[in-house]
């Protein structure tokens, strides 16, 4: 039986997803009998000139976001060559917390990072893509993009795998699905996301008053937190309705709220948008009628740092993804 070959691509990544796909474990064993890597280059030394020699690739996955011109390059080779590629994890998908960057434009970064901070000693003010030598060698920087980018706004993507990262089931069931191709040349569904639909709403084992009334907000740590009551009822930020039920409910059994990490259910066009006006519909319900909007803003103004809150892992891939210019 022929081996499939697939090629593992980091864009702007932590290696947190490289981590987990390496947690498959004995099956990794099994995995050398399908299954060919022709490109990682968190596990060996790959350059892109490796990838650019691939005649042709089964399955490519990308981890990270996009965040420089050459992780733009590598995507655009990885669509080339492979029949699927993947998004792999939330930056992937959504651009995950990169994406929180994109509330500066990349000339104040470049100028906040390489040239302002005190601990910064560059006296020629060079940039990335600028050439510098270190220890008598040329190198060039890679540039970045002019925003951070989900993989989909630069390639098309034929499978998600949800997670930051993913977690071992779902990193399980993908391989099972890997592996039914290699032994079987069994078609990959195009666009299947994994885990799923379900929000972790659904599987979240607090309890959940028929009606929830919102009187004001408050963060975990300005307040006693009830262990067995919706984080929402008690006007503590919880991104269980829109966050798809990845991960078993990890921070809420441990009584922290969903930041949100494993993104939402992919009928969800603008995450922020849908919890916003899920928010809206619960902040004091029953006096809804008696509040004026500016009483209703000031309770909702309560909400500390909300594209952080609300968009902490999703910024770049929402309706507005990027910093606005006013108008
Ligand atoms: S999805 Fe999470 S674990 Fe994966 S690269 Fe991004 S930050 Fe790291
Ligand atoms: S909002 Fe959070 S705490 Fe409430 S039911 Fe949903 S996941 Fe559970
Ligand atoms: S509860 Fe939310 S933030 Fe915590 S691991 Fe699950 S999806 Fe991520």
């Amino acid at each position: 039986m022929e081996k499939i070959k697939v090629a593992i691509v980091p864009g702007a990544a932590c290696g947190g997803c490289d981590v987990a796909l390496a947690n498959l474990g004995e099956k990794l064993l099994e995995a050398t009998e399908l299954i060919d890597i022709v490109f990682w280059p968190t596990v060996a030394d790959f350059k892109i000139e490796d990838l650019e020699a691939v005649q042709s690739i089964d399955v490519g996955i990308f981890l990270g976001s996009i965040r420089l011109e050459d992780h733009v390059k590598k995507a655009k080779l990885l669509r080339e060559k492979a029949k699927y590629v993947v998004a792999f994890g939330t930056c992937a998908i959504y651009g995950g917390l990169f994406g929180l960057g994109n509330l500066a434009t990349r000339e104040e970064i470049l100028k906040k990072v390489y040239l302002d901070t005190p601990s910064t000693d560059n006296p020629e003010e060079k940039l990335p893509a600028q050439k510098v030598k270190i220890d008598g060698v040329d190198i060039t920087p890679p540039a970045l993009t002019e925003w951070n980018m989900p993989l989909n706004k630069v390639i098309n993507v034929d499978l998600y795998v949800q997670g930051c990262p993913p977690i071992k089931d779902s990193i399980n069931h993908f391989y099972e699905i890997l592996a039914s191709y290699a032994s079987e040349r069994k078609p990959i569904e195009k666009g299947l996301t994994i885990p799923g639909v379900k929000t972790l709403c659904d599987i979240c084992p607090r309890e959940k008053p028929e009606k929830i009334v919102i009187k004001s907000f408050k963060r975990v740590h300005e307040g006693k937190i009830d262990e067995n009551l919706c984080f929402l009822a008690q006007g503590i930020i919880c991104l269980g309705p829109i966050t798809v039920a990845g991960c078993g409910a990890a921070c809420i059994s441990v009584n922290m709220p969903c930041r949100g990490c494993f993104g939402p259910p992919p009928d969800i066009l603008d995450r922020a948008g849908k919890f916003i006006s899920t928010i809206a519909s619960l902040v004091k319900i029953d006096k809804e009628k008696e509040l004026s909007d500016e009483e209703l803003i000031r309770i909702v103004q309560e909400i500390a740092d909300p594209v952080g809150t609300f968009h902490r892992f999703t910024f770049s891939s929402g309706i507005i993804d990027k910093k606005q210019e006013d108008v």
